[in-house]
């Protein structure tokens, strides 16, 4: 029976262990978002779904402006922060059915499950709002643009993706601290 507790006990331990190398897997080690593959596995899921069931869907992909600025005036540390405190403005600011993950860089990507086009321009410019207002600790205002997207007929994943990027192209053209819909 000793010899048994003591399997148990290693058994519970090595569980714990893998549970947390999962979710360390599927996470951005910076902002503990969802990183890209995690993204990506969820992207492929929402878009079988709503295809499947005739839902909405629609994705946000945000991208802070100047962001080369803030590094070269204070420091990568310093744009780490900024980075660290607008994956929590994104957070609080999203429903908790969207999922939110760091696309790379200073990109970050929104899926809103059952949410049409111009409820996720809502929510983008929501995010803008929220990203303006926000008291960062560089003592700065950050912005960010972004690019909506909504799922057609016919869409991939890829190219509503590549509609999301020509979104925010757009947003960048025109002034940025702003959001597109295409
Ligand atoms: P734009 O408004 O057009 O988006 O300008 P930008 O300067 O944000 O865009 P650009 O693509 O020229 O530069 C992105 C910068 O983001 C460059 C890179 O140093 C910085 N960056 C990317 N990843 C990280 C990171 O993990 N940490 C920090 N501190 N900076 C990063
Ligand atoms: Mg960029
Ligand atoms: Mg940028």
């Amino acid at each position: 029976s000793v010899v048994l507790v003591t399997s148990l006990f290693w058994a519970f331990k090595l569980k714990g262990a893998n549970e947390r190398l999962r979710v360390l897997s599927r996470t951005d080690s910076l902002t503990g978002l969802a990183n890209r593959a995690e993204l990506n596995r969820c992207f492929d899921a929402e878009v079988d779904r709503a295809r499947r069931y005739g839902r909405p869907l629609s994705v946000i992909l945000l991208d802070l402006d100047h962001f080369k600025r803030v590094n070269d005036d204070l420091g990568h540390l310093a744009g780490d922060r900024v980075l660290v405190a607008f994956a929590d403005v994104v957070r609080a600011t999203v429903r908790g059915s969207d999922t939110v993950g760091r696309w790379g860089g200073e990109e970050f990507l929104v899926l809103c499950p059952e949410t049409d086009g111009e409820q996720a321009r809502v929510l983008a410019d929501r995010i803008g709002a929220a990203t303006r207002r926000h008291p960062f600790a560089t003592g700065l205002a950050h912005t960010v643009s972004g690019g909506v997207a909504t799922l057609r007929g016919g869409d991939s994943v890829d190219s509503l993706l590549h509609r999301a990027d020509e979104a925010l192209y757009r947003a960048k053209s025109g002034g940025r601290d702003q959001a597109c819909a295409l």
